[in-house]
Parts: C-alpha cells; structure tokens; sequence
C-alpha cells in the first residue's frame, strides 16, 4: 500500500482554490494549480512542506500565475496537459488522456477534460481516491465553456461522473454557494440537492469551504451532471433530447442567469 496522503486546501485570489498533497515519509509535496505564489509560500511555510511538484489542470492565468515564482524558488517539477504545453509557463512534463504518472508511489491517472478549456486535463489519485479536477466540475455546478461545446464538456463530465462514488472531489473555485441557487431553479423537487444547499448555506455563513465533494454527492446534486433525470427533463420541456443537448441548455440558462 502507498503511504497515506496529506491534503490542504485553502482559499487565495479571493475564490480560487489552492490544493497541497503531501507524502510525509517520501517528503514529496504537490501544488494542484499555482493560483498565487505568496499564499502558497505561506502555506508551504506553515505546514514545514517542501514543493516538489505543480501539477496544472488548464492554462487560464488564475491556475498558472505561481507556475514561474514557485519553480525558480523551489526546482519544482511541472506536469501539464499536453495539448496546452505552450501555454503554461516553466512546464517540464506533458501528459494526456490514459497517462499514469507515478507520485509517493500512487498512480496518478491524467484525464483529459476539455470544454472549458481545449485541452484542460484532471488528475485522479487512484489508491487514495483523489479527484483534482480544476475548471472542469465544480460542486452544484461546471466550468464555462470558453473553449468547447457542450457535446465535449459533457463527456469530460461523463469520465468524472464514472469515478468511485466516494472519490474526493477537489475543484478550482468556491463557486458552489451562487451554484446553489441556480440549481434550485433546474430541479427544485431534488431532496438531496436542498439538503446540500442548506448545508453550503451553513458553510459559507462561517466562513468554510464547500470542498471537497464526493463524484456520488454530484451524481445526486449537480444538475450538470443529471440531464437524464425526469424531473429536469420536464422542467426544460426535453423528454426526447440527448443527454449532451440537456446539458447544454442547462449551461446555457447558467450563463444567461
Ligand atoms: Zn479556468
Ligand atoms: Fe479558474
């Protein structure tokens, strides 16, 4: 069995999520994403924890600003996606859809998730059932589709959708309080979705984070990911559409919203 994992999370740049796996007997440390160099120095100061490596689910600047500060004060290696090589700054390794990369001895399964961005990529911790999944799934909600269409966003959101249920989910951005309420309106009559939304509602009035979720709690939750449920379907008058156009429509009224 690989050594146990240490995650912290911890908000920066006002919703951005930064994430720290740590594997105390390798002494390895991973930043998934690098939203901003300082808080993640702080945080590495705090925990005593030496970076070794970022990994980067997607190009956006929110994601790969400490890319550059962090790799020239720590060597850090950086894992990106392939497709988006270019774009992220001091990146040492490219990796795709089926790559496993070794980490403290777990498996890391790289993913690609494209939608958001055209080549944006999730890394999935398999022993440890870690889901890092960047702009692609958020809780009670998704990313934007600014460099995809619906039909390739959703089945970026099928692959997550089919991980272990009970798979940590970690996401890019606290969004999941204003995804609440938007998912009320889709499927109001959905008991586990008002139960989460009370839930977020408490969180979020004490200052806590939402994350991480559970892939069974999203299945539940999160409309995105529930375009086959009657309820829904009826609610957007789409008893026939494919699952893909459900989504669709239901992204399009959340960037209409
Ligand atoms: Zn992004
Ligand atoms: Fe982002």
């Amino acid at each position: 069995m690989a050594e146990q994992l240490e995650v912290h999370q911890f908000i920066c740049r006002s919703d951005n999520f930064a994430v720290l796996v740590h594997a105390p007997e390798a002494g390895l440390t991973a930043a998934i994403d690098a939203p901003d160099a300082n808080a993640i120095e702080a945080a590495l100061a705090e925990k005593g924890w030496r970076l070794t490596h970022i990994l980067t689910t997607h190009h956006h600047g929110d994601h790969t600003a400490g890319n550059e500060a962090l790799k020239a004060a720590h060597g850090c290696k950086i894992i990106g996606p392939r497709p988006e090589e270019a774009r992220i700054p001091g990146i040492d390794e490219a990796v795709g859809d089926g790559d496993v990369f070794e980490f403290a001895g777990h498996d890391v399964r790289v993913y690609e998730t494209p939608g958001h961005t055209a080549g944006h990529v999730s890394y999935f911790f398999e022993e440890a059932r870690l889901a890092f999944v960047g702009d692609t799934l958020f809780s009670l909600g998704c990313g934007r589709l600014f460099e995809g269409t619906a039909e390739t966003m959703w089945q970026s959101l099928s692959k997550l959708k089919g991980l272990p249920g009970d798979t940590k989910v970690y996401c890019g951005h606290e969004y999941t309080l204003s995804n609440a309420e938007f998912a009320l309106t889709i499927e109001p009559e959905n008991a586990a979705l008002k139960a989460r939304a009370e839930e977020v509602r408490a969180l979020r009035a004490e200052g806590k984070p939402t994350l991480p979720t559970t892939v069974a709690q999203e299945c539940a939750t999160n409309p995105f990911l529930r375009p086959d449920s009657p309820e829904i379907r009826a609610r957007l008058s789409m008893p026939d559409a494919p699952d893909w156009e459900v989504f669709g429509e239901i992204r399009r009224r959340k960037d209409n919203a």
